[in-house]
């Protein structure tokens, strides 16, 4: 009875497939349909847990502990919904499931082969979600048509259509109509050829979504749909959106959920109820101050390195009615000469998460400066590791405190490798992952933001706050707010003395959604404008005086 729809990519990458296929689940989730969203990766990595920030950006945890693509990021934000590990498949896992079988002697002697064998185990996971009630499971397909490791997965889609009942299945091929400025036209030519390639593969596409920075005119969206054989109706605009977040709606002008459900056969449905998401976007388009956030982080070039943590900013931003300027600052460039010059204008600092050496003394000095001159401060992961580092060593002066993950033969390990981890060697899936419960001290900052004894939050990390230096440090005014009830492992690190200085073990921007934007990222950007108000307040002052 669960319906599938798969997404699809021609001309080149970075057209926002996660987007539109968000978009599209959002329309069906805000008409009734219990909806949810899968990513087929075809590479080879059997995660992307394992792959550099520069190569694949944030990688995303679900709440089992799934190491995932940040597109599922997307999809819980717009969704308001958990993903779990099912909702992302990529080649390397498709493989080692099959090798396996092969290993245990399923296959009682048939040579094992892309099709049947991997073709059979990518539509078994295409479908697996099924079993959890969906009426529509969105799959889309990473990479680009055309590519040879998408092959299998396009077959795999090819070979479903004529299994399922007719009007079960369709498939929405997204690709671009450039403008080109000397021609001063846009250009079907790249879509059509896109096209044809999936025809080749003997998939052909039921709606063409059109990326595109110029409005599509009718008689261009008409031939189009001459070309690809599909209806003019079946040929949908996604021009270029203010924020990710107007799509939905840009969507639903263009009609691209109804046609979609008229093409799954379902031929009522209410009108989608968007009450809450159109409130947030009025926020978002219309804030009344603004705010300068310094985003502490050695990937700084790179957007999607801190995807979760810039869109946790939108989310709060808007029930703040505030716009929040993240300010880049790479961890690299920071000096005790430049600190100052660098973060004096800021209203709050955030330190990213983080692996590895590489910008840890620009981190630990900007924490310094927060808690030094009352600013603000957020530290996520890495970055609640650094202000207990910066804590001990220029308040229990102890000059050599750090983390054995930087200095393994540090005299003073506040940050140590979690008993669990000593033994691991292999590095995939091997982490501390996914969500675990912590228990919050009454009165704390923490409570205050949470409203809450008892939260789950989730995490990827190795090392941990050495609770051998717990009393000394809670002695010299660091408090441990939040503990996990079994270990006593420290989730939550916080200055009572300080207007607002808070670092967390887990990663609160991976639960941060549209509907619930989370509680930590809308306390801190509020500490924030309270910092900017007070910054006005002296700055007028001073004029005063003058
Ligand atoms: N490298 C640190 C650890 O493994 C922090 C990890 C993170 O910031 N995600 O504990």
């Amino acid at each position: 009875m669960t319906k599938y729809i798969f997404v699809t990519g021609g001309v080149t990458s970075s057209l926002g497939k996660g987007i539109i296929a968000a978009s599209l689940a959002k329309l069906l989730q805000a008409r009734g349909f219990k909806v949810t969203i899968q990513k087929f990766d075809p590479y080879i990595n059997v995660d992307p847990g394992t792959l550099n920030p520069y190569e694949h950006g944030e990688c995303y945890v679900t709440e089992d502990g799934a190491e995932t693509d940040l597109d599922l990021g997307h999809y819980e934000r717009f969704l308001n919904i958990y993903t779990t590990q099912a909702n992302n498949v990529t080649t390397g896992r498709i493989y080692q499931t099959v090798i396996n079988k092969e290993r245990e002697g399923a296959y009682l002697g048939k040579t094992v082969q892309v099709i049947p064998h991997i073709t059979d185990e990518i539509k078994n996971r295409m479908q697996a979600l099924s079993a959890s009630g969906y009426d529509i499971i969105i799959t889309e397909i990473g990479g680009t048509v055309g590519d040879i490791e998408s092959l299998p997965f396009i077959e795999a889609v090819r070979q479903l259509q004529w299994e399922l009942p007719e009007g079960d299945c369709l498939v929405v091929h997204l690709t671009l109509v450039p403008y080109l400025k000397a021609a001063k036209e846009l250009k079907t030519k790249p879509t059509q050829h896109s096209v044809k390639m999936m025809s080749e593969n003997g998939v052909h596409p039921d709606i063409i979504v059109c990326r595109t920075e110029q409005p599509l005119p009718k008689d261009l969206k008409n031939k189009i749909a001459l070309f690809c054989n599909v209806k003019p109706d079946a040929v949908i605009e996604a021009a270029d959106a203010r924020s990710i977040y107007e799509v939905p709606l840009l969507m639903r002008q263009e009609k691209l959920d109804e046609i979609c459900l008229k093409k799954l056969n379902i031929t009522w449905f209410p009108e989608p109820e968007l009450g809450i998401w159109e409130a947030f976007l009025n926020k978002l388009h219309n804030p009344k101050s603004t705010v300068t956030i310094g985003l502490i982080g050695k990937y700084i070039e790179l957007q999607d390195a801190y995807k979760s943590i810039l869109e946790a900013f939108i989310h709060a931003g808007a029930i703040n009615e505030c716009k929040v300027i993240v300010q880049d600052v790479h961890s690299e460039s920071i000096t005790s000469e430049n600190v100052k010059h660098k973060l004096e204008g800021l209203d709050g600092l955030l330190v990213a998460p983080g692996f590895g050496h590489r910008g840890i003394d620009g981190k630990i000095l900007a924490v310094q400066y927060a808690r030094e001159n009352g600013l603000p401060f957020f530290g996520i992961c890495l970055g609640m590791q650094m202000s207990v580092i910066e804590f001990s060593r220029n308040v229990l002066k102890l000059p050599h405190a750090h983390s054995t993950e930087m200095d393994p033969n540090t005299s003073d390990p506040v940050i140590d490798l979690m008993e669990g981890q000593k033994t691991i060697t292999s590095k995939g899936g091997t982490m501390r992952l996914g969500a675990y419960p912590c228990n919050i001290e009454a009165g704390s900052l923490a409570h205050r933001i949470y409203g809450a004894a008892q939260i789950t939050e989730r995490h990827r990390h190795r090392w941990e706050f050495n609770n051998r230096y717990l009393e000394a440090v809670q002695a010299a005014g660091m408090k441990a707010s939040g503990l996990n009830p079994e270990t006593g492992l420290v989730e939550i690190v916080e200055i009572p003395a300080h207007p607002f200085f808070i670092g967390v073990q887990y990663h609160p921007e991976l639960k941060s959604t549209v509907e619930n934007p989370h509680p930590l990222f809308v306390h801190f950007v509020g500490a924030a404008k309270k910092h900017a108000a007070q910054k006005k307040v002296s700055g007028a002052e001073i004029l005063q005086e003058n």
